[in-house]
Parts: C-alpha cells; sequence; structure tokens
C-alpha cells in the first residue's frame, strides 16, 4: 500500500521536474538560437511555466500525498517498510516542500519583480560604472532576500536559511572557519609568485569549428556520451541538463584564446558528466538529481584542475593541440606552453583568476554578503569595503565600479548565499581527488595515454548514482572517511605554488 502512495507522489513530483525540464529547453533555445524578437513571447511562456510550476509544488494534491508517506511537521517517515533510499528522497522532497510553504506567493512576486529590475539596470550601468544610479536597484534585492531569509527561517544566523537553497545543510558555523584557513594559507602563498610568463601564443584569430571540434574530441576523451547531448557556441559556456538523457553544453562563440574553450569544456564537461551519471529511473526524484551546487562544482573543478590542469593530461593533449594550431604553437615547448597554462597571478575579475587565486574572490563576496545580513555595512558603501577587501586579500584594487563591485550579475539576480558554492566545490573536489588516488595510484600513466573514462566510471560509482540521497557533506564524508576540511585543497595548493 505504502508502495502505491510512494509510487503516485512520484508521479506529481515527475511532473513538477518535466515542466521544469520544459523551462531549461525553453532557457537553451533563447541562449543559442532563438531569433532577437522572440523575446517577448518567450519572457510570457517562462512565467506561465513558472507559476504553474510553483502551483504544483505547493499544491494541496501534493501535500496530500506527501502527508500520507511523512509526517509534514516533524519529518516521521509513517511507513517503516519503504526502502532506505526512498526514506531519504522522502526526506528530500519534504525540505523543498517547506522552502516553497514558507515563502509567501507576495514575496515570491517581490523578489522576482527586485531581480528582474535589478539585472535589467545592471546591465546598462555597468556600462559606464555608475553605481550610484544601480545601488538602490540593488538595495532592494538585498532587503529581499533578507526577508526571504526571515521567512525561511535558521536557527544561528540567518544567512544559513540563504545558504541551505544551494549547499543544503552548510551553515556560517562550518563556512567561517573553512574560510579563515584558507584565507590564511593562501594570502602569502599569492604574494611569493614570480611574475607571469609570456602568454602570448594562446592568443589570435581561431576558426570557431576547428575550436568546436577540438572540443568534442574532449568530451568524448573524458567519456560525454554524444548520444545524450550536444555541444553548442553561446556568449557564455554553460552546462544545462533537461534529464540524464539530454545535456546542452555551450563554449564562447568567439574566442581570441586558444585554450579558452577548452578549459571551458573541461568545466562544464565535469558539470555534465554528473548529470549523464544520474540515474534514468531517478528521474523526477530527488534521487535523479544532483546532491547541491557545492557538489557539482566539485565535478567541473575535478575535471578542470585536477585533470586538466595536469602533466600527464597535457602530455596527451599537447602533441594534438600543436598539430592544430601549428602557427602558434609549432615551436613552443612542452614545458614553456605548462608553465604559461599553470601560471598564478591575481585578476581584478573573478571569472579570469586562477586557481590559486579563485577562492579568495569568493571569500570577500561571502564576507560582504553576511556583513549586510547582519545589518554591519550599507549598500553604498560597497564599493569602497569590496575594493578594500580586494587589495587585502589579492594585492589590486579596482579602477572602476565595473571590475570592482559591479562585476558579477549574481547579486542583481538574487543569487545571496550562492558564491560560497564555489569554493566548497574546489574544497569537496580536492578531498574527492585524494580518495581517487587512493583507488587509483596508476592514474597519471592511464591520463597521459588518452584514457579517461575509468575517471567517469569512478564519480559515477561514488557521487553521481546517489543523487540527492545524502547531504553534501554525509557524500563526503562516506567517501573519504574524512569530515569536510579544506587540508587537501590547501596542501594541493600549497605544492603547485610554491
Ligand atoms: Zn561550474
Amino acid at each position: 500500500m505504502s508502495q502505491d502512495n510512494y509510487n503516485e507522489l512520484v508521479k506529481l513530483s515527475k511532473e513538477i521536474s518535466t515542466l521544469s525540464s520544459i523551462h531549461a529547453l525553453l532557457d537553451w533555445d533563447q541562449e543559442t538560437y532563438m531569433p532577437e524578437k522572440g523575446i517577448a513571447l518567450r519572457s510570457s511562456q517562462k512565467q506561465l511555466l513558472s507559476s504553474l510550476i510553483h502551483e504544483k509544488k505547493k499544491s494541496h494534491e501534493f501535500k496530500k500525498q506527501l502527508s500520507k508517506l511523512i509526517d509534514l511537521k516533524t519529518g516521521q517517515i509513517i511507513d517503516p517498510n519503504l526502502e532506505d533510499l526512498q526514506k531519504r528522497s522522502l526526506l528530500r522532497i519534504l525540505h523543498d516542500f517547506n522552502i516553497a510553504k514558507k515563502q509567501s506567493d507576495e514575496l515570491v512576486k517581490n523578489l522576482s519583480e527586485a531581480t528582474s529590475t535589478a539585472c535589467h539596470v545592471w546591465s546598462k550601468t555597468k556600462k559606464t560604472s555608475d553605481f550610484q544610479t544601480f545601488a538602490p536597484y540593488l538595495k532592494r534585492v538585498f532587503d529581499k532576500t533578507k526577508e526571504q531569509a526571515e521567512a525561511l527561517g535558521y536557527q544561528d544566523h540567518p544567512y544559513d536559511a540563504l545558504l541551505d537553497l544551494y549547499e543544503p545543510g552548510m551553515t556560517v558555523e562550518v563556512l567561517d572557519p573553512l574560510f579563515k584557513e584558507l584565507k590564511k594559507a593562501l594570502i602569502p602563498l599569492i604574494q611569493k609568485q614570480p611574475p607571469k610568463p609570456d602568454t602570448s601564443f594562446f592568443y589570435g584569430n581561431f576558426d570557431k569549428e576547428v575550436q568546436r571540434k577540438f572540443c568534442i574530441e574532449i568530451l568524448e576523451t573524458l567519456g560525454f556520451d554524444f548520444t545524450r547531448g550536444r555541444l553548442d557556441r553561446t556568449s557564455h559556456p554553460f552546462c544545462m541538463g533537461l534529464s540524464s538523457n539530454d545535456l546542452r553544453l555551450t563554449i564562447h562563440g568567439e574566442s581570441g584564446n586558444l585554450i579558452g574553450n577548452i578549459m571551458a569544456t573541461l568545466h562544464e564537461g565535469g558539470h555534465a558528466l554528473y548529470e549523464q551519471g544520474l540515474l534514468e529511473e531517478n528521474f523526477g526524484t530527488p534521487l535523479g538529481m544532483a546532491a547541491s551546487l557545492g557538489i557539482h562544482e566539485s565535478q567541473s573543478r575535478f575535471y578542470e584542475t585536477r585533470i586538466g590542469l595536469s602533466k600527464p593530461f597535457w602530455t596527451h593533449t599537447y602533441p594534438l593541440l600543436q598539430k592544430t594550431y601549428p602557427h602558434n604553437l609549432e615551436k613552443v615547448s612542452f614545458d614553456t606552453f605548462y608553465k604559461a597554462l599553470t601560471a598564478s597571478s591575481p585578476s581584478l575579475i573573478r571569472v579570469h583568476s586562477d586557481e590559486l587565486t579563485y577562492s579568495l574572490h569568493i571569500i570577500l563576496r561571502y564576507e560582504i554578503e553576511k556583513a549586510y545580513l547582519e545589518g554591519e555595512i550599507a549598500i553604498k558603501d560597497l564599493p569602497n569595503i569590496f575594493a578594500e577587501k580586494m587589495q587585502e586579500s589579492l594585492g589590486i584594487s579596482p579602477n572602476t565600479h565595473a571590475e570592482g563591485v559591479m562585476q558579477d550579475i549574481h547579486w542583481s539576480m538574487g543569487l545571496i548565499g550562492y558564491f560560497p558554492t564555489y569554493t566548497l566545490g574546489n574544497i569537496y573536489s580536492a578531498q574527492i581527488f585524494n580518495q581517487f588516488k587512493l583507488n587509483h595510484p596508476d592514474w597519471e600513466k592511464r591520463v597521459e595515454n588518452g584514457h579517461l573514462h575509468f575517471i567517469r566510471d569512478y564519480l559515477n560509482e561514488k557521487i553521481h548514482k546517489y543523487g540527492r540521497a545524502f547531504l553534501p557533506q554525509e557524500l563526503i564524508e562516506n567517501l573519504t572517511k574524512e569530515k569536510l576540511n579544506a587540508k587537501p585543497y590547501i596542501d594541493y595548493l600549497k605544492e603547485k605554488f610554491t
């Protein structure tokens, strides 16, 4: 009987996921091939879908079905005979249900209005670095997000409520010491880096189709299944998953840097392999979804940095790259190339940062977001605070607001509590990599020979197949037998950059 109830709930949950996948497809089309004037209809299509999804998530029918399986107040599972993974799945469904329920329709509407206006104003004012005009719109987003945190509820810190939206179970209490430790280790290391070597051979005019073909070959080497996904070109690379059988990846349309799209492919490819590794039969339930944004990022960073910036990977790939771009690389030795690829120097812009400096960009944003929620700082002071923090951690400061506090769209989108997932991804990825090395001590030899599918199989088995069954920190602990900690990440960076 309770299996029937469970299946009935899954049916409703699948409807929500199916609608969400349609929404994603509309997004993908908008980013790739939609004609310019299609935007008005597209916006109303997406608005209609979003409200349908929201209604379904909060519907009486859904609530009734869920309450047959789990006590909505205490989270107690009603039938002990359900399978363990089904019980875990129910806990996640209840978690999502509560998030939807706690936010009033009015709050959702206000937040969506505040963010869409802020995004619009941001893209206009960023061009002229006009923070003054942008500030009231940004303030409204921050204040609405603060309201959202209050509506969601928390135990210790309002920021915990926002973190939980992106990284379930994560708290300020866990993040503060992790980030402090990272900062303490990274700042002196950054100060000791030698000047950046010559990288001019990375730049030029490259044929778009040649670039895309090279990226397709890399994806095939990683083990990406092209019968379940495709690669297109957009202004910004991304990976969008409609289901584990339909992944949409993109790289830059115009790239004057022959390495840029390869690194983007490794990164987005890592995200895509995670999605392809989710089990098809779990579509529509938490078991068929990624554990969190941080775990997602750990997969992309695993491929981008731990594999894609490793010597064995380039021992295999460099000769192919030289053959593809003889004009640039014919006379560049492997060592010169590899040094240029892995050198570190601070950048003002987060998305252009290397692996040594990236986390400091994240930590300063985290500190600002948290301080705002605590009522410690005002929006009008953000440009100065941002610049001071950048000076303190990276030793550089922006000349304009556009390359400082206004560089990211995230805050305008209401993504407060989101940035930490980037650095968590790196921390998780280092812990996972240490375990991977224990299981595959010969990994370097295999990668040098261009054999990488075993990495995908390892991550499928240890991470992907569980979906959201475990909280991120549980997943890491189960795999590595260690609590979440920054030591493997710091050790790796120290070894590489000393
Ligand atoms: Zn990513």
